[in-house]
This record gives structure tokens, sequence and C-alpha cells, in this order.
């Protein structure tokens, strides 16, 4: 496949990329480098741009393709951030999106793999959520996702537009070689977080946000997914596209729920060493438990996640962290 990747400079679309070059599909990134990495970008072509341009976009879907699937990762994704800045979640999330679908469909292309997220559901009213749950987003970001599923069903029945919106539950960890990972500035994502504190160096240390949670022990539960078994579902998701028409949503996880105290406990087994903490207040918009249920994912992509367990996944993530390069 020719694949359009729109922001394969952040942290899952580059491992994306990684992967489809490894497929031996080739793609072409999009990206305005505001949270990505030029570094990042080593098996792709490189174009820098920004979605909220909608002609440039155009412009670029015209002269680049046809694409044989548009894969698009921009986004803002922080909940806390949405809470307190929702107008740059609205402009990037909802305004960026519909420039993409518009530039699809002026230019002829139609099938899309949307990043989405466990955050359109809001608070869990089953242990584990399917696809059937209801989407009560409970923070502007998770809001945002959901306004744009809702776009796609539209997009499809009006013009043909194929899609399958994926919702990650947490990815993490990194490229098992080290070559790319996880980088943020500011860096607001646990894992990431841990392994920092887990420097000698760290002088801010962890915090652990919250621990008052109705939850075993009080602190919040979430379902750990590798990034490049994130990879592996949106190349699976693309091939999908190629033979099936509709607007189509998955829900990505491994479907085992960790709390923030049992993975740093993982992690300090991983690395060795004692990792420090502080409990401060809960994050705004956090819910007690996300856990996915990924029994439509595996039955009809086919897909099978492959870091199954807390720790391996955390290894990968460590070994980027010993020498991370950007
Ligand atoms: N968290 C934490 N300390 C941190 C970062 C995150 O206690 O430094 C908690 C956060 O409140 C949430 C969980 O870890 O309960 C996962 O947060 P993350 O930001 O990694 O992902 P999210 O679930 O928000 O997508």
């Amino acid at each position: 496949m020719k694949v359009l990747v729109l922001g394969g400079a952040g942290y899952i679309g580059s491992h994306i990329c990684k992967a489809l070059f490894l497929q031996s599909h080739q793609s072409v990134v999009v990206d305005n480098l505001s949270t990505g990495h030029r570094q990042a970008v080593r098996w792709s072509q490189f174009i820098e741009a920004d979605i909220l341009a909608g002609e440039q976009l155009k412009q670029i879907l015209r002269e680049e393709g046809p694409f044989d699937l548009i894969m698009h990762f921009c986004a803002k994704s922080l909940v806390g951030e949405s809470v307190e800045n929702p107008a740059i979640y609205y402009r990037n999330n909802v305004v960026g999106t519909l420039n993409v679908l518009d530039a699809m469909v002026a230019t002829g292309h139609d099938k899309l793999v949307f990043s989405s997220t466990a955050a359109v559901f809001g608070l869990p009213e089953a242990d584990k959520i399917n696809e059937q749950h209801s989407r009560l987003p409970i923070n502007p970001y998770g809001q945002s996702k959901k306004m744009i599923e809702d776009v796609l069903a539209d997009y499809h029945h009006a013009y043909g537009i194929k899609s399958v919106a994926l919702r990650y539950f947490n990815a993490c960890g990194a490229d098992p070689d080290a070559e790319i990972g996880e980088s943020h500035e500011p860096e607001t994502h646990l894992l990431p977080n841990i392994l920092k504190a887990a420097f000698a160096d760290n002088a801010s240390g962890l915090k652990v946000f919250g621990a008052d949670y109705p939850t075993a022990d009080g602190t919040c539960i979430r379902d750990y997914i590798h990034v490049n078994d994130l990879a592996s579902a949106h190349i699976l998701a693309g091939e999908y596209l190629q033979t099936n028409d509709g607007a189509f949503a998955f829900n990505l996880g491994n479907g085992n729920g960790f709390s923030v105290l049992q993975v740093i406990e993982a992690a300090k087994k991983v690395i060795g060493r004692d990792i420090p903490f502080t409990v401060e207040a809960p994050r705004a918009g956090d819910p007690p438990v996300l856990v996915a249920d990924a029994a439509h994912a595996k039955a009809t992509l086919g897909w099978q996640p492959l870091y199954t367990d807390i720790e391996s996944i955390i290894a990968t993530a460590w070994r980027w962290h010993q020498n991370e390069m950007f």
C-alpha cells in the first residue's frame, strides 16, 4: 500500500511508519512538528505541513497521491490540558480532521484509519469496554474524538468515505530496537514519567495523581498496550478497508487493567531500582478505570497483540529511555 501518514513524526505515527516499512509498504509523512520529532521520520518521505492549512493539504494529496490509504494521527491528546484549554482541542482535533476529510473528498481519496481513544467512552459501565458501550466522554479530548467518529459515519453515508476508528487504550512501550520511542515535552504519561524518576538524577520524582479512587489500591486502572501492537492493528485496519465498505470502530487494548501502583511495582522489577513517588491530588477528567474488550478487533481484523504482559512492555520503554536520541 502507499500510505499518507498524517502525524507520522509523533510517538504512535513513527512506530507505524517503521512497521509499514518492514512490511514493504510505502509511506509519506505530513507533520507540523509541534509535538513530533523530525529524527523520528526515518522510513518515509517527509513533508512539513499543518492539517489546519486545508488548501496545502489538498495540494499534497493531489501532488503526492494517489494514496491507497490515509492514516491520521495529528491530534492534541492530553486529558488535563483539554479541560483547561478546550479551544485548541476542538480546533486541532475537530477542525483539523474536517480539513483532512474535505481534502480527501476533493481529491478522490476514500479510505481513512483514524486515531480515536478510550476517552470517547467516559465512565465505564462494565468491567471491560466493548464497541457497544455508550459513548459519554467526560473531557473535551474525548468529546473531540467522539465528534469525529460521528462525522465519519456521516461522511461515509454522504461521500463514501470508508473509515476505521481505532480507540486506543493506554499506548506505551517503544521500538524493541530502540531506534524510536516515546518523547514528549512536557512528559505527562505515566510510564515515561516512572522511567524518568528511575534515573538517579531526577530530582522532581514521580507524582501519583490520586490514591482515593474506587479501586483496590485507590489509584487509577488503565489498559496498557504496546505501540507496536497498535501498529499492527493499523496495518490490518488499512488492509480491511481495501475490501470492506463502512465506517467501522474497534477498541484496542490488552484486556488487562493495571493500577498506577502496579505499574510502578512492575517497573521496579524490570529496572531493579527503587522508584520514589509522592501522592498528589487527582488530575481533572481522569476516569477511575478503563479496560478494553478487544474481541471485535481480534475476530474481525485478525489482530493479536504480542506484548501481553506489562513487564515486557516496560522493558522496551526502558531500553529506549536509556539511550533516548530525541
Ligand atoms: N498518572 C500519574 N502520574 C503521572 C502520569 C500519569 O499518576 O505522572 C496517572 C494518571 O492520573 C492516570 C494514569 O496514570 O490515572 C495514566 O495516565 P496517562 O497520562 O499515562 O494516560 P491517560 O490515561 O491519561 O491517557
